[in-house]
């Protein structure tokens, strides 16, 4: 027998179903519902357990409880859901499985900066076009692109011309131009190679990423060649040409070049890019990286590296939450490259791309790229992906 309660509630239903008629009970309001996790979306300042409900390949809703009809339901109860991740430091184009594989990961948009120069942007450009996810190139300003030999030893390879074909021939794929400038790469050119970048990257109006740590130059001549938009990977270098003095202060150039809005970003790589000694000084220093990211080689998961959501959790003994990480791995890498604007968010009619982490607790051991081990005590392991709406399959 059903009391009152139940009578009017099962009246209620009937009648809703009725009012739909029968075709519109046929299909499910929403194709896919992620339930029950906790949703930290700090584009649109949210951090509370939300059901995510996806129509069209779109957000459709967040709400506390979605209870109408979807044709497929992820359990995500005591997982993070949060919007898909950028990483904008990788080398994707290198690999035709690399898109596939950093998809896994929770990454939905990808960049790959500067495996290759304008003699074969072709090969990376094929990588991203046939990319499930985004995926855009910077071109190397070193025509040959990355050379074990440094790719602008001979300063004649920083080829200015070629640069300017390949970008006009390559609009839609190419978003700016990679400047690798250690002392292995560029050797003594460091400062003309980033004026010839700097020269390619303004005739479009596109952004420079440089490359720093271990340059001839002082990281403060480097600095002033930077404009509004520009990216500085490999922020935690160590010396020489860190950003930070040996009495633990902010170079003066680099602080100049934040408040001009250059971005400064992790690029956790495998070799000279960060060491522990230095991020526990500049993290103490409050010059915090703007955005995460991998330096992504098919080899990661043999590496310190991993995968972004390991490098975001490297932070967190340096006094960096889960959501100022899942902050710089999102919405503020959306804001760095427009094909990436309206991703980093799940808001309602944003497109459905959603990463589903597991924040584990425990002893973690993190590698920086000198063989140096920390141990923390909280790290982020992905889950699931959905891409445009769709659950992405998991190998
Ligand atoms: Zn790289």
């Amino acid at each position: 027998m059903l009391n009152r309660r139940q009578f009017f509630s099962a009246a209620t239903a009937g009648a809703a179903m009725l009012a739909r008629g029968p075709k519109a009970f046929a299909a499910a309001k929403h194709d896919l519902i992620i339930k029950g996790g906790r949703v930290i979306d700090p584009s649109v300042r949210l951090d509370a357990v939300r059901d995510v409900a996806i129509s069209g390949g779109r957000i459709a809703a967040f709400e506390p409880s979605i209870a109408e009809e979807a044709t497929e339901t992820l359990d995500a109860r005591g997982k993070l859901v949060v919007p898909g991740l950028l990483d904008i430091h990788t080398h994707c184009g290198r690999f035709p499985t690399g898109p596939g594989l950093v998809l896994q990961d929770g990454v939905t948009g990808w960049v790959d900066a500067g495996s290759k120069g304008a003699d074969a942007i072709g090969d990376t450009i094929a990588i991203a076009r046939s990319s499930p996810q985004l995926g855009r190139v910077l071109i190397n300003i070193g025509r040959a692109g990355i050379l074990p030999e440094g790719d602008t030893m001979d300063l004649a390879r920083a080829d200015v011309a070629a640069a300017k074909e390949a970008i006009s021939k390559n609009l839609d794929f190419i978003v700016g131009v990679k400047a690798r400038l250690s002392r292995d790469v560029a050797g003594e050119n460091d400062y003309e190679v980033l004026r010839r970048a700097q020269e390619v990257a303004t005739s479009f109006n596109l952004p420079v990423m440089i490359h720093m740590g271990q340059t001839i130059s002082p990281i403060g001549k480097l600095m002033d060649l930077l404009k509004r938009g520009d990216i500085v990977t490999h922020l935690f270098a160590p010396p020489p040409n860190s950003i930070i003095d040996d009495g633990g202060h902010i170079l003066p150039e680099v602080l100049a070049a934040r408040r001009r809005g250059v971005w400064f970003d992790v690029g956790n790589g495998q070799t000279g890019h960060m060491r522990w000694d230095t991020i526990g000084a500049i993290m103490k220093t409050g010059f915090w990286p703007d955005t995460f990211s991998t330096d992504w080689n098919v080899n990661a998961h043999e590496t310190g590296v991993i995968d972004l959501p390991n490098c975001m959790s490297k932070l967190f003994g340096y006094g960096m939450t889960v959501n100022e990480a899942i902050t710089r791995a999102t919405c503020n890498a959306s804001r760095i490259f427009p094909f990436l604007n309206d991703r980093g968010t799940l808001n309602a009619g944003a497109p459905a791309d959603v990463a589903i982490l597991e924040l584990r607790k425990g002893n973690f051991e993190f590698l920086d790229n000198f063989k140096g081990k920390i141990t923390g005590h909280q790290r982020l392991f992905p889950s699931a992906t959905v891409l445009a709406g769709k659950v992405a399959p998991r190998s």
